[in-house]
């Protein structure tokens, strides 16, 4: 975070606040009445003895009962994490990696930690050695993990669609059907094995 002047108070992210930075639409609703709309806005004034910048209490703005409490809450937890403004411009970054930015490879190992708290699968190691683009691996691992956004997966998060095979149009669009079973990616596959001198047989 830098002065706060781009992040909305309770709906945007501060750096290491996992999901302390939400707070619910009345409250925040009573801040916008009192001219908080951004974190630079909730700063507290410089204590003169201390020196530091503190956040402000919800007694100030009037809340009373577990309203208070809440935002005290996130004042404190703002004072946990060490958040204090500064004169940078706020700036998004990926927080997972130390240097803020994004790669594939971490974000693989992000999503595979969060989906299940593995620390590796079987065949993490076989993709990540093989020498293709990042971006392919990737992929790659999307598809193993049934992850692409095929019409299934689309469905499940209430996208409206036809919902069939883009290739043959004759079968539900999932992602073993699309990568396996459809008759049009079928042939890609004979003419794969072929060109290989491999023989591939699907199950199930
Ligand atoms: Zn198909």
């Amino acid at each position: 975070m830098g002065n706060g002047q781009k992040l909305r108070i309770g709906r945007d992210p501060w750096v290491g606040c996992d999901q302390q930075h939400l707070l619910p639409a009345h409250i925040i609703a009573q801040l916008g009445q009192n001219g908080v709309f951004s974190l630079c806005h909730f700063a507290a004034p410089v204590q003169e003895v201390f020196g530091f910048q503190s956040w402000r209490r919800a007694s100030s703005f009037g809340l009373v009962g577990q309203d208070e409490q809440i935002l005290d809450n996130y004042s404190r937890a703002l004072e946990r994490a060490h958040i204090h403004l500064n004169l940078q411009e706020d700036l998004l970054i990926w927080d997972v990696d130390p240097g803020g930015s994004y790669s594939p490879k971490i974000g693989y190992i992000k999503l595979s930690v969060d989906e299940g708290n593995r620390e590796e699968v079987w065949w993490w190691r076989k993709i990540w050695k093989l020498q293709c683009p990042p971006k392919v691996k990737l992929f790659m691992w999307c598809v193993l993990e049934k992850k692409v956004p095929t019409w299934d997966f689309l469905q499940k998060r209430n996208f409206q669609g036809p919902g069939w095979c883009v290739l043959c149009k004759m079968s539900n669009e999932t992602c073993s059907h699309l990568f396996l079973n459809c008759p049009y990616i079928l042939k890609v596959w004979n003419e794969c094995t072929k060109l290989l001198g491999v023989q591939c047989r699907w199950h199930g």
